[in-house]
Parts: structure tokens; C-alpha cells; sequence
């Protein structure tokens, strides 16, 4: 058992140091078949059988136990499949300007695009590379599917209900008053937004939205240069500072390879974690920094004795949660106040355009569990269609069929990233009701995070709940905080 266990964490180290080097631009290929050839024997049909049979023994390690062992057995049934569409994506290039552009940096362009026919042709580019990698993204899928029918399971969402121990229709249909209530005040924003950059409503796109919620008339305040001083102050206020010495690998160095979207990689938890990031500035590019920096806290804090499921595995919604909650301090207005150094006058229309661009998220994620729900019931055929109509609808933007399949997680992380924002704005309003408006700037603010963070994944998500004075799960929090 305790070998089973050593090996499976050398596994999970391996694979996280590849994406680590593959995204911070040191290596040129994802990589995948050696390392599963390697701990091949970790996930063989008997031990997945058996890990799954025994899931709801001993909670929650049997059950993380579990998800590690089927993700990984269903990993090593399409690895070659993964590595051809995660390969041709960052081989892609769109011709622009008369140069190359990496697939991967469109988007980057896209949200600094001023113009909306320029905007609407580079994205069109995009669409035609996203139509080339569908095939391999489709047969992927449809392999995943008959994995999950082989092991006897009624299908991918049954199996990850099982695993996760969340309900996502019932987690759907809760958010159904989300979307009503949200409706309105979502619609008339965006036709403002819209008309002020001159976008026809009736053409709008993501690319639109990608360019509008970059705010770049806020990059004073978000420079590149200013935002590892303020993660140092921010944990400072937090009484878990100890200046700029971290406790995770900062990787700054800017590398052509390297991801354009900033990342965190637990390669050993808790000593060997790295933040990884490409800084540009902006508000979107501080966002994202606070949100892995969350995550590099987290698993950095984690006690080093706990056990291999307890310590390494867990749910991502809880994980996430973490992260939420570096990251929305950034629309706080005292934190706007005092960290970034926002004058007061600026902070109303700030919070405007930062709430607006969380509400679109938000309803862009509900409208995507629906959509993967209904992709893995009926599989890929008609899904084009569904997903252009399911979010096309709540989004109020024309939505191009092309990004079905890359749009869409594995083992609906959609739905866990949902259950965080939920339970982040209730641990929020928790501390502010708690502590005061400057809540961030009080240790018992740190010092509860501390807590959670050093027993790992010793309780998941809802077993925290009383613990910030609540019952259920609810989106009630998070309506309150996108429509203030
Ligand atoms: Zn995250």
C-alpha cells in the first residue's frame, strides 16, 4: 500500500514537472508517453476496478484515491491523442501583420485590438486552427466515452458525479435563479459596453468582450513590474509575509515558449512549487497572478506529514476556492484603496468593469456545465450546435461552433470551479461581516486560510461549510456580490 502510494506520487511529480516545463517555455513537446509507460502498472484495469469499488470506504482518501486512479487510467487510454491535439495547438500559428503568431498569444492580440473588423479577422484565423485540431479533439472524446461504458458506468457524467460527489444537474438547476437574477443587469451592461466601443450588438463576439474587459485605461495602476511588491504586501496585511521571500519558485524570466496565461505547479508538495508567469500588466494580468499565487500559498503551506491522498489529491473546488480568494481581493475597494493605489475617484467605474467582467464568467461557466452535460449525454454529433445555442443564449453574443471541443475541460472542472466562486464569496462576506471592510488587512484573515491550508485536503468543500457560519452551498453570496 505505502509503495503503491510512493509510486503514485512519483507519477503525479512527473507529469506536473512536464506541463511545468512544456508551459514555462523550457521544453518544446508535451510528453506524456514516457512517463506513463513508466507507472503504466499504477492504473491497470484490476487496480481501477478495485479503487473505484472501494470509493465510498474511508472518506474523503478513498474517494480522492479514486478519481486519481480512473483520471489516470482514462489518461493513459488517449495519452496519444492528448499529446496530438495539445501539440498541433502549440505548433499552430496564424498569419498576421505579415507575421507568425503563436496560436496560443491570438488571444493576447485579440484584447488588445482596438479595432472590431480587425478583431473579427484575427479571430476568424483562430477558428479555422480550432476547426484543424477538432477531429483529433472528437476522437479523444469519443474514446473517453466508451472507456467509461467499458468500466461499467452509465456514462461520463455518472462517473464523474460519483467521483466528485456533486450533482451537477441539481447544481445546474440551482444556478437557474443566477441567471434570472443576474439577467437584466447583465444585458444592459454589456449593450453599454457594447455601444460605446461601436461594436454592432447583433455581431458581438467573445473577441469583443476578450477586448472590452482588458480595461486597458487602468494599466497605470496594474503595471508589470508593480505586481510581485504587491503579493508581498497583500501577504504581509495577511500576517504571512516575510517580505518578498516566498514560499514557492517565482519562474519571471520571460521565455519565447513560455505560456502567455500564467500558471502554478505543485511539482513536490508542499517543497517545490512554482508560480509561473509571463508579466504584461493589466488588470486582467494582476488578476490572474493573485489567483495562482493562491494557489502556490496553498500547496506551499500544506503539512508535509499529511498522507500522499490527503496531501497531493483532493477536490479543485476547494483548490480553487483558494485561489478566488487571492484573487477578488482585487475588487475590493479598501484593497484598490491601499494596495494597488487606486485613487477614490477611480474606484466606482474600476469596480464597474471588474464586476461586469466576473458576471460574464460566471454566466458563461453556468451556460458551460450545461453545455457539457449535454455533450457527454449525447456525445459529439449535434454538440456544435448545442454549444453555440447554449451559450450564445446566455451570453447574448454570437458564439462560433468551432470551439466545442476546446472550450471544454476534462472531468467537468466547470462544475468545481462554479461550487468555489459559490463558496468564495460566502467566506468573503463570512470575514467582512467578521473582521470590517479591511478584512484582508487582519492576521485572523491569514490565520484561517493558514488552518485550512495546512491539513491539505483533510475535509472537502461542504464539510467547511459550518465553519464560515453556513448550512448549504448557495449562490445567494455570489448574486449580492456581482450586482452591488
Ligand atoms: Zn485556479
Amino acid at each position: 500500500m505505502v509503495a503503491w502510494e510512493e509510486r503514485a506520487e512519483s507519477f503525479a511529480t512527473e507529469m506536473t514537472r512536464e506541463r511545468y516545463l512544456v508551459g514555462s517555455g523550457r521544453k518544446e513537446r508535451l510528453e506524456l508517453d514516457p512517463i506513463y509507460q513508466r507507472y503504466g502498472g499504477l492504473f491497470s484495469e484490476n487496480e481501477v476496478r478495485e479503487r473505484l469499488s472501494r470509493r465510498h470506504e474511508s472518506p474523503p482518501a478513498s474517494r480522492y484515491l479514486a478519481e486519481f486512479v480512473a483520471g489516470g487510467y482514462l489518461g493513459n487510454r488517449v495519452k496519444v491523442l492528448t499529446q496530438r491535439a495539445t501539440n498541433a495547438m502549440l505548433a499552430a500559428t496564424v498569419r498576421w501583420d505579415g507575421e507568425d503568431i503563436p496560436y496560443q498569444q491570438v488571444w493576447v492580440l485579440l484584447a488588445n485590438e482596438p479595432d472590431w473588423h480587425r478583431r473579427h479577422s484575427l479571430d476568424r484565423l483562430a477558428l479555422e486552427v480550432a476547426r484543424g485540431i477538432n477531429p483529433h479533439r472528437k476522437e479523444r472524446l469519443l474514446r473517453l466515452h466508451q472507456e467509461v461504458q467499458a468500466l461499467g458506468f452509465d456514462g461520463y457524467v455518472h462517473l464523474y458525479r460519483d467521483l466528485l460527489g456533486v450533482d451537477f444537474d441539481d447544481l445546474s438547476s440551482n444556478l437557474d435563479l443566477f441567471l434570472e437574477g443576474t439577467e437584466e443587469c447583465y444585458r444592459s451592461q454589456l449593450h453599454d459596453l457594447l455601444e460605446r466601443t461601436g461594436v454592432p450588438p447583433e455581431e458581438a463576439t467573445p473577441a469583443d468582450l476578450q477586448y472590452l474587459l482588458r480595461g486597458k485605461g487602468y494599466d497605470r495602476y496594474f503595471s508589470s513590474r508593480g505586481m510581485v511588491p504587491a503579493l508581498a504586501r497583500t501577504l504581509q496585511a495577511m500576517g504571512l509575509g516575510r517580505g518578498d521571500d516566498f514560499p514557492f519558485a517565482l519562474d519571471l524570466e520571460p521565455r519565447p515558449r513560455k505560456s502567455p496565461r500564467a500558471f502554478c505547479a505543485p511539482v513536490r508538495i508542499p517543497e517545490e512549487v512554482y508560480l509561473v508567469i509571463k508579466p504584461q500588466g493589466g488588470r486582467e494580468d494582476w488578476e490572474a497572478f493573485f489567483h495562482e499565487a493562491g494557489h502556490a500559498e496553498h500547496f506551499s503551506h500544506i503539512d508535509a506529514r499529511l498522507p500522499f491522498p490527503l496531501r497531493v489529491l483532493g477536490d479543485n473546488d476547494l483548490i480553487e476556492v483558494y485561489s478566488f480568494h487571492m484573487q477578488y481581493r482585487l475588487t475590493e475597494p479598501s484593497f484598490l484603496r491601499d494596495i494597488v493605489g487606486m485613487p477614490s475617484d477611480e474606484i466606482q467605474p474600476y469596480l464597474r468593469l471588474a464586476r461586469f467582467g466576473k458576471l460574464f464568467l460566471l454566466r458563461r461557466y453556468v451556460a458551460k456545465l450545461r453545455y457539457e452535460l449535454t455533450l457527454h449525454r449525447q456525445g459529439p454529433e449535434e454538440a456544435p450546435q448545442a454549444y453555440r445555442d447554449t451559450l450564445g443564449s446566455i451570453l447574448g453574443i454570437r458564439i462560433a461552433p468551432e470551439r466545442y471541443l476546446e472550450d471544454v475541460d476534462d472531468g467537468f472542472y466547470s462544475a468545481q470551479y462554479l461550487r468555489a466562486w459559490m463558496f468564495e464569496a460566502m467566506l468573503r462576506e463570512f470575514l467582512r461581516h467578521e473582521l470590517g471592510e479591511r478584512w484582508w488587512a487582519n492576521p485572523d484573515s491569514g490565520d484561517l486560510l493558514y488552518q485550512w491550508w495546512r491539513r491539505g485536503q483533510s475535509k472537502p468543500l461542504d464539510d467547511l461549510l459550518p465553519e464560515i457560519g453556513a448550512e448549504h452551498l448557495s449562490a445567494d453570496a455570489l448574486l449580492r456580490d456581482v450586482m452591488e
